[in-house]
């Protein structure tokens, strides 16, 4: 038995069972490719879904944390910790909001979204204003708020009695939200562009039509930007290329470099909603990660990353859609900057084992959708390889 095959066969007796895991150890990381056990390098085209986005083990994010982690590991937020509030300036500076809140993933940072909607709007309307409309094939994360919040019954099978107050709406189409406003709506809930729910793209002026919508109501709008978000649409947050501003932003996967992290961000307006006592998190914020978020969103802004992302993103569109060209069951192409799907018009999940045991990890979504988020860093040697591997486990399935 390999060094590999024994971590699987242990895996299989102490672990739960819960995530249909490929047979790979992966065990060291650098820039775009990752190690297993035995030595053998992977093209890492998932990137930790799309949190690896600075690539593996970046230089800057592993000395900040080597530095961090000799002067102090956890302190409680009862106190001021230095590195947490020079992050929350970075990410205001940088985008629409005046006030961080920090936790440590995804579900945690819509959850505290969830709750600061939810009692805003009790003060300012009263009791009767709770109510969230959602997308349809969206995805808010695994608590029982979030799958409550998300617009896919996969995650919530068994899990009843789920959260009140949840209404949800065809991605994309503003008449239908508009529709499903009620007097006890408080809050729109939408990704920018839809991750985990196939890469789905709002229609040009959607998020202009949902922006007034939301006005016209006195409704907030809750972008969850946790997947979009942090440059990943080459953009620092994909709310920019729609040419409005939310009431509130989610953040978490690729925030920190790699280490777990999550935040929501708010307007003045709303952020004094929160007064002490009101919300909290004990890791929420700490110094480790925060040492490590802040050295990797400079690192995001400082380095022309944005820019390398829209290059290669364009770059990887256009190889794509070469391979489009030449086999019919591509049925789409989609995505922006490097979060992009292939939709296929057949199962996906065996192409993506084909890629693995060929050096190539790719990631498949809703069956169908091929899903590429590769580290930002990534360069045309490196798109050329993957589209490579591909085009042969393609041409082998068209045989
Ligand atoms: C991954 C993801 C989440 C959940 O994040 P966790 O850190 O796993 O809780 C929420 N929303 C979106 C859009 C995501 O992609």
């Amino acid at each position: 038995m390999t060094i590999s095959q024994q971590w699987i066969t242990s895996a299989d007796q102490v672990l739960f069972n819960n995530y249909g895991r490929f047979p790979l150890v992966p065990v060291r990381g650098e820039g775009c490719r990752l190690w297993d056990a035995e030595g053998k390098s992977y093209l890492d085209f998932v990137a930790g879904v799309a949190v690896n986005s600075l690539g593996h083990c970046h230089p800057n994010v592993v000395r900040a944390i080597r530095e961090q982690a000799g002067m102090m590991l956890h302190c409680s937020n009862l106190y001021y910790i230095p590195k947490q509030i020079e992050l929350a300036q970075l990410l205001c500076a940088n985008s629409f909001a005046d006030r961080v809140f920090f936790c440590n993933s995804g579900a945690e940072a819509n959850e505290a979204a969830l709750k600061l909607a939810r009692k805003y709007s009790r003060n300012k309307f009263g009791e009767n204003r709770f109510e969230v409309i959602s997308a349809l094939c969206s995805f808010h994360g695994r608590t029982i708020g979030t799958i409550s919040a998300t617009g896919q019954d996969k995650v919530k099978t068994g899990y009843d009695p789920l959260l009140q107050g949840f209404r949800y709406v065809p991605y994309g189409a503003s008449d239908a939200l508009e529709k499903a406003v009620t007097a006890t709506t408080c809050a729109v809930l939408l990704e920018p562009l839809q991750g985990e729910g196939g890469v789905n793209v709002p229609p040009p002026g959607y998020f202009k039509k949902v922006r007034e919508i939301c006005d016209r109501h006195n409704l907030l709008l809750i972008l969850d930007e946790v997947q979009s978000g942090c440059g990943r649409t080459g953009k620092l947050f994909a709310y920019e290329h729609e040419g409005i501003e939310p009431d509130i932003m989610t953040l978490a996967k690729a925030l920190a470099g790699g280490p777990p992290i999550g935040a929501m961000l708010a307007k003045e307006e709303l952020a004094s909603t929160f007064g002490p006592g009101s919300h909290g998190s004990t890791f929420g914020g700490n110094p480790l990660i925060a040492a490590a978020a802040v050295a990797a969103l400079r690192t995001l802004l400082e380095e022309g990353i944005l820019d390398n992302c829209l290059r290669m993103g364009r770059y990887l569109v256009e190889r794509l859609h070469e391979l489009q060209k030449r086999y019919p069951f591509i049925v789409d192409i989609r995505g922006r900057g490097l979060i992009l799907g292939m939709e296929l018009a057949v199962p996906g999940a065996g192409f993506v084992r084909k890629a693995m045991d060929k050096g190539v990890l790719i990631n498949c979504t809703v069956d169908k959708v091929l899903r590429f988020v590769p580290p930002l860093v990534v360069n045309e040697a490196e798109i050329d390889e993957m589209i490579a591997v591909l085009d042969g486990i393609f041409a082998e399935e068209g045989k």
